[in-house]
């Protein structure tokens, strides 16, 4: 299923990331998708205090890997801007964090595209000029079941 959000700030995107982390379960991944300025992080932020993570959510750009251990579930936090070989992605050991029992949420996902599970579920952000400097657009795309409330809420 397919559901679309326009936000007109990032207090609004935060929120939609919250919504998505309060129904989150445990062995799910989300990969985001969308420019850099776009507001992967800010969401990632709302996911987050959605989990009941309560630590700051920093950006882990340098690290690739940051891990949330303080909410309902883990939460690991990936950055992978910066990854070159797919291999880098196993010395951090990400298959413990995409099939264990935490929550993986991945910015710039399409940089580890072939690694991600076929029940990923997506989350494109992107801008558009037209509509003003905070317009943002949210496409979440998730697998039939994968988010059921999702999609009673986007019928
Ligand atoms: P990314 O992680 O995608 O590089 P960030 O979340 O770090 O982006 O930053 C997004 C920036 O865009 C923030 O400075 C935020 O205030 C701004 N912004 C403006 N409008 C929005 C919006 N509608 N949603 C999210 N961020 C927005
Ligand atoms: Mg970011």
């Amino acid at each position: 299923m397919q559901l679309t959000r326009n936000t007109a700030g990032p207090e609004e995107t935060y929120r939609i990331g919250k919504m998505l982390g309060q129904k989150a379960r445990p062995g799910q991944v989300y990969a985001l998708t969308g420019d850099l300025g776009v507001g992967k992080t800010i969401f990632t932020k709302g996911f987050a205090e959605g989990l009941g993570v309560t630590e700051p959510v920093t950006s882990p750009t340098f690290t690739i890997l940051q891990s949330y251990t303080d909410g309902r579930v883990p939460l690991y936090h990936f950055d992978v801007y910066r990854i070159e070989e797919t291999e880098e992605m196993d010395e951090i050991g990400y298959e413990d964090c995409f099939y264990g029992d935490g929550v993986a949420l991945v910015e710039w996902a399409e940089q580890i595209e072939e690694l991600l599970p076929e029940d990923t579920v997506r989350i494109v952000i992107r801008k558009d000029p037209a509509e003003g400097a905070d317009f943002r657009e949210i496409r979440i795309t998730a697998p039939d079941g994968v988010l059921p409330e999702l999609y009673k809420k986007a019928q």
